[in-house]
């Protein structure tokens, strides 16, 4: 978009265009508000993520308009997920007990789902700019906020917007601002993903492997590409030199499925790597006109949770908070509210269910325990996603 023809105020400003950002643009924009869209990255962009949409989700891209626009990247239907021990031990979940609709789960890659939201975005009216960044932003009580931003050619722009959004993921780079004062931390994990071919996995399967101190997912996306992303200690990461393809024989490889299933591969393009310093809640509404949604608000371990469905939904709240009311603390209540009485749970659960994995004995004892009972896997997987009491329509 040209730069000159933008404005100097909007009711909106979003920073971040992950799945969170963009569907806020998009509801936003179709509720009257003027919203501007802003991204560090050039899209489209690859993005670490097991890349395994849950069918939740499948219901936000319907109300967003971009079912079509999905459907034409050809995602590989997800029936089911298989948790493999390290001695081979298995369970499954069906992707139908996840949602209320009983739907499968996809495969897209994020670089698809990204620039879909993005583009649909745009085509709702929203004012777009990637390539750029916030430099410095100031709120003083009851006035527009205001933000500096730099775009990569380096050309300086403000503006002011009554709310911002920090849709800008894990690293909450806009709501970090107004967050107390802790003390740096460092990552205590690294995540890796790569594109492949030729891994074995069961077509139609996400297959999630577990091993001491962490664990790896693979499945398919579109174009017959399979996606493998993994966690794991970053003292090992740091004790191999970095180097992906020796710290994936250190972990992932040492499951006896996964050695089965991975053993022809072949990496597609990068490697990509993360540091995770954090999981859980942060304050989704830390300042008044300061609203974070998405990983900005809380990070659910991929391990059981699903980051795109908690995006989305998150984004889903915020917006129905900013519809219904212009007194920014009121915003900031309702927001606050339902955010604890949507996630709260689930984030409960899947916290619960890392810890109690991380430990092989345990890890076996739950893989036997979850591979005789169905009515038990039914019962967790539900928690691990919304929570029922509280559960709505997207719209
Ligand atoms: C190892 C791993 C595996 C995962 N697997 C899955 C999975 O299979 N399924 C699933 O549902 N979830 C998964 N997740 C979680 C999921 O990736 C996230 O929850 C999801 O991406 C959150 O979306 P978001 O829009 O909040 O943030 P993001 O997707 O992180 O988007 C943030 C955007 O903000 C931009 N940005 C950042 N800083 C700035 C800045 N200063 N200025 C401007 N722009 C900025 C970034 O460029 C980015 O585009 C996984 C996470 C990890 C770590």
């Amino acid at each position: 978009m040209d730069r000159s023809t933008f404005n100097d105020n909007y009711n909106v400003v979003i920073v971040g265009a992950g799945p969170a950002g963009s569907s806020a643009a998009i509801r936003l924009a179709r509720s009257g508000r003027n919203v501007l869209l802003v991204d560090k990255a050039s899209f489209p962009r690859h993005k670490l993520c097991g890349e395994f949409v849950s069918p939740e989700c499948l219901d936000h891209l319907e109300v967003l308009g971009v079912i079509p626009q999905v459907d034409r990247h050809g995602p590989q239907p997800i029936h089911k997920t298989v948790f493999y021990s390290s001695g081979g031990r298995s369970f499954s979940v069906s992707s139908r007990w996840l949602a209320k609709n009983n739907g499968d789960s996809i495969g897209l890659s994020r670089r698809s789902l990204d620039q879909i939201l993005l583009d649909r975005a745009g085509e709702c009216g929203v004012d777009v700019l990637t390539e750029t960044s916030v430099l410095d932003l100031s709120v003083m009580n009851g006035q527009p906020v205001h933000l500096s931003l730099r775009s990569s050619d380096g050309v300086p722009h403000g503006v002011t917007a009554s709310i911002v959004i920090d849709a800008t993921g894990r690293g909450r780079y806009v709501a970090k601002k107004f967050d107390a004062a802790t003390a740096a931390r460092k990552a205590g994990q690294v995540a890796f993903k790569a594109h492949l071919q030729g891994a074995r996995i069961e077509p139609g399967a996400c297959e999630i492997f577990s091993y001491p101190g962490g664990y790896g997912g693979c499945s398919q996306v579109e174009g017959g590409v399979f996606n493998l992303c993994f966690i794991v200690d970053a003292a090992l990461v740091r004790s191999v030199g970095s180097d992906p393809i020796k710290v994936l024989e250190a972990t992932v490889l040492k499951n006896r499925r996964a050695a089965e299933v991975l053993a022809d591969i072949a990496v597609e393009g990068e490697w990509i790597s993360v540091p995770i310093v954090r999981y859980g809640s942060m304050d989704p509404a830390p300042s008044p006109g300061i609203i974070a949604i998405g990983d900005a608000a809380a990070f659910i371990d991929p391990f059981t949770g699903s980051g795109i469905s908690m995006a989305l939904e998150s984004s889903r709240i915020a917006c129905k908070a900013i519809m219904e009311s212009e007194d920014l603390d009121a915003i900031a209540n309702a927001y606050r509210i339902s955010h604890a009485a949507a996630f709260g749970k689930r984030l409960r659960t899947c916290r619960a269910l890392r810890f109690l994995s991380n430990s092989p004995k345990i890890a076996d004892a739950m893989i036997t325990g979850f591979g005789t009972s169905e009515p038990l896997r039914r019962f967790f997987a539900r928690l691990t996603r919304s929570n029922p009491l509280t559960e709505a329509s997207v719209k």
